[in-house]
């Protein structure tokens, strides 16, 4: 088999978590399998070269931060390579142009284009462990990029999809993805499987288990995943197409994201294209707009709210006051002490009344929902972050503790 193993930064903090790594490495190798293994930079590294370069210039350019900061991935590959080179294992470390990441030219945040696997087959062929560099790639500059934090998931499902790898395991400091956060919510159960879809949507919900980008390339490309502890040997959380739970769970997992805000458009002018205009201008601001409401309005106005990440609610409020005439609005209010909470479930589909039970858990709570939004997945409510966590809980005690 050719499996792609990914070990977060936490999973190679130092020379005992490295060495444990080396051991998880070895065995798969020696079972006889082709290994390709993506590495993170070690802790917190990726963050001090991020302090590091503040101290010298305030606003570096993207290029030189590219440069920088894949230096962090550079050191984990070597120092894991000298590690299990010490154990007499056959081993060489690719930076992400040595092994043939090519990107686009978007510093910080560059796509993968292709890649070109010729080296990477090369090493395989020679029977040699084969590390890459997590988290970057080349542009047709010949430059280093790096594609947004926590890119080195992204990495080992791209190279998993090139190499056709039968398996890609994503090695991490939690045992899998839970019904909810296993920190706030005692009772919160591993699941053995799950959905890329439901997978996506808690991915993006804030359940910071895989990034986003690596779950939507996993599911083009058909990529199996499998979430699992690097300190815990236990079996962990399968991503795939279709999963078992589907059919026996009604829902699959609660999540919560308070870095969101509402803005709220008061006394937008009833009349066709307002909201169009509202919209639109946010959107050409590059800011991603999730749920929206429309009060139903009097005197010929309307209230319009909608929920932005929490670090863009001051550019859509600006946008729209710079173009406040031409919409047509009285004010603007920003509230960020909200919190969205979504319940996702592919199960959801051909269930009835997984809506009503989820409102009943938030009224048992006297939770007051100050939006809510439904897909085939999900249910999603916003309301208050104060009482956020409670809400979890509530939620999780009727669909999973009942
Ligand atoms: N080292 C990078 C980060 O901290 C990439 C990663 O860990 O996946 O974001
Ligand atoms: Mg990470």
């Amino acid at each position: 088999m050719l499996i792609v193993q990914k070990f977060g930064g936490s999973s190679v903090a130092d020379a005992g978590r490295i060495r444990n790594v080396a051991g998880i490495i070895a065995e798969s190798y020696l079972e006889g399998h082709e290994m390709v293994v993506v590495l993170s930079a070690q802790g917190d590294t990726t963050d001090d070269l991020l302090e590091k370069a503040a101290e010298l210039n305030e606003a570096p350019s993207k290029r030189e931060l590219d440069m920088l900061l894949a230096t962090g991935e550079q050191q984990s590959i070597a120092l894991m390579a000298m590690c299990l080179e010490a154990m007499g294992l056959p081993v060489v470390s690719l930076t992400g142009w040595q092994a043939g990441i090519r990107t686009n030219a978007d510093y910080s945040a560059a796509r993968i284009n292709r890649i070109n696997t010729e080296r990477l087959h090369r090493e395989l062929d020679k029977k040699r462990i084969v590390l890459v560099a997590g988290f970057q790639g080349v542009n047709k500059f010949d430059d280093y990029t790096t594609l947004g934090r926590g890119g080195s998931d992204t990495t080992a499902v791209a190279l998993a999809a090139a190499l056709h790898a039968d398996k890609c395991q994503i090695f991490t400091d939690v045992e899998g993805v839970y019904t909810a956060d296993p920190r706030k919510v005692p009772g919160a159960k591993k699941l053995d499987e799950i959905t890329y879809d439901e997978m996506l949507e808690l991915a993006s919900m804030g359940a910071q288990v895989l990034m986003n980008r690596s779950v939507q390339l996993a599911k083009r490309y058909g990529v199996e995943l499998e979430v699992l502890s690097s300190l815990v040997r236990a079996p962990g959380t399968k991503v795939k197409e279709v999963s078992r739970n589907m059919e026996e769970m009604k829902i699959t997992g609660i999540a919560k994201d308070a870095n969101v805000a509402r803005v709220t458009v008061m006394q937008v002018a009833d009349r066709p294209g307002s909201a169009f205009r509202v919209l639109n201008a946010v959107a050409r601001a590059g800011i991603n707009v999730d749920m929206i409401i429309q009060a139903n309005g009097r005197d010929e106005t309307n209230d319009m709210s909608f929920v932005v990440a929490e670090a863009d609610a001051e550019a859509a409020c600006k946008v729209l006051q710079d173009r406040q005439t031409a919409i047509g609005f009285r004010d603007i209010s920003v509230d960020k002490d909200i919190a969205k909470v979504s319940v996702v479930g592919a199960g959801m589909m051909s269930s009835v009344g997984i809506a009503s039970l989820v409102f009943e858990a938030l009224n048992d709570e006297h939770v007051n929902i100050q939006m809510i939004n439904t897909s085939e997945v999900k249910i999603s409510c916003v309301i208050d972050a104060a009482s956020a966590d409670r809400a979890v809980a509530a939620i999780h005690r009727k669909f999973f503790e009942a």
